[in-house]
């Protein structure tokens, strides 16, 4: 059995908890075989500004490189609101987005049918519902050169951020979205604004050509606010949806919206595959924060941590099978009634973070 070499930078507030839970499903896939792991452990965000003065260490960086993924919990809180700007939290999470070359960020928004009452929109429009966003996270507008704000001649200010998107950034993503239709629903929708934004006219065009490699898939272009719409509509129509960094961002957030919970979300973010080994670099982490309103008293959901695992063994690890399972096991918890306080809904019973962790472990036992 192959060793994957596996990076937990749990973080702050309720991300040495969630991960806690990780560790355990983790002890469960050793014992009974299904994969063999060669862990290490580091601190992230505040934790490591605490123990070295910057929000990640050369050393943890150095790990995170040689590994063959990086679980993430969470960080930052307000200990650390007053640290200097380079050595916020957050710079921690960019730092290692930016040097493993994370380019493509998935994220799945998955309804159980267990909570479709929690979602925002009727159970009948949501329940079921099983879509990818695939985002590009490391061009677009939040990077793009100029970004400034100038003072003009007549005391006015005027502000500048830059959309800009190469050919290469657009073709690597719409790739990435076609192999992950490939294994799912078959179908892509790429959401931009070809109508009023020339990245847009190139975002289509870009996306059309990759097309030609991967014809067995339904391909539907989509303008960025009709997708929105459409996401509260009627979501169940979307497979995977590709889009660029700021749509991504936005059309995201909606999505996680329709599920219930911020602490059921798991996501993943990848990098190029390596031309000798074909193997990505890859980061997952759940898409909520640190909760410090909840921190340290067992109430956070370890769902979407335990999700990201199950990522990281389909897309890391080549583990599809004990992916499925795991995700099988997260279901059958909760449709077994099991649920933290974030899910219960007012006046239920609710179970602690370890409890939900030992729930899903049963769950896979008996699977
Ligand atoms: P948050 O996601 O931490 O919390 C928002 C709300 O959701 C809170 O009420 C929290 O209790 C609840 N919640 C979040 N995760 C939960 C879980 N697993 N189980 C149960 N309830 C959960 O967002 P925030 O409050 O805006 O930010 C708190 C801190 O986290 C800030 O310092 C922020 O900068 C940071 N943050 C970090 C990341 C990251 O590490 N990737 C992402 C977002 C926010």
């Amino acid at each position: 059995m192959a060793t994957f070499k596996l990076l937990l930078l749990p973080g702050d507030g309720i991300g040495p908890e969630v991960m806690a839970e990780v560790e355990t499903v983790i002890s469960h896939l050793e014992r009974t075989g299904l994969a063999s792991f060669a862990i290490e452990r580091d601190l992230v965000g505040g934790a490591a500004y605490d123990a070295h003065g910057k929000a990640i260490s050369e050393e943890a960086m150095r790990t995170a490189q040689a590994a063959d993924a990086v679980l993430f919990g969470a960080v930052g809180g307000p200990k650390w609101a007053g640290v200097p700007y380079d050595a916020r939290p957050e710079a921690g999470l960019l730092r290692l987005r930016k040097e493993l070359g994370l380019f493509a960020n998935l994220r799945p928004a998955i309804c159980y049918p267990a909570l479709a009452d929690a979602s925002a929109l009727k159970r009948e429009l949501v329940e079921g519902l099983d879509l990818m966003i695939v985002r590009e996270l490391t061009g677009g507008v939040y990077f793009g050169e100029p970004k400034e704000i100038v003072t003009l001649e007549t005391g006015e200010k005027r502000a500048v951020d830059t959309q800009l998107y190469t050919t290469g950034e657009i073709d690597r993503i719409a790739r990435v979205a076609f192999d992950l239709a490939r294994a799912r629903g078959n179908k892509v929708s790429s959401a931009e604004k070809h109508n009023v934004m020339k990245t847009g006219v190139l975002w289509k065009e870009v996306v059309t050509k990759v097309h030609a490699d991967y014809q067995d898939v339904a391909l539907e272009h989509i303008l960025a606010d009709n997708c929105a719409m459409q996401l509260v509509r009627a979501p169940k129509q979307f497979d995977v949806i590709v889009c660029d960094n700021l749509f991504g961002d936005i059309l995201s957030d909606v999505a996680a919206m329709l599920t219930g919970s911020l602490g059921m979300l798991p996501s993943a973010s990848l990098g190029a595959p390596d031309p000798e080994t074909g193997k990505r670099k890859s980061l997952y982490e759940p898409v909520h924060g640190s909760a410090p309103d909840i921190a340290g008293q067992g109430l956070a959901n370890p769902i979407a941590m335990i999700g990201s695992l199950a990522m990281a063994l389909r897309y890391s690890f080549g583990l599809g099978e004990a992916a499925d399972r795991l995700e099988a096991a997260i279901k059958s918890a909760l449709a077994g009634g099991v649920r933290t306080r974030d899910i219960a809904g007012p006046g239920a019973n609710a179970v602690s973070t370890k409890d939900m962790g030992a729930a899903i472990v049963r769950a896979l036992e008996n699977g």
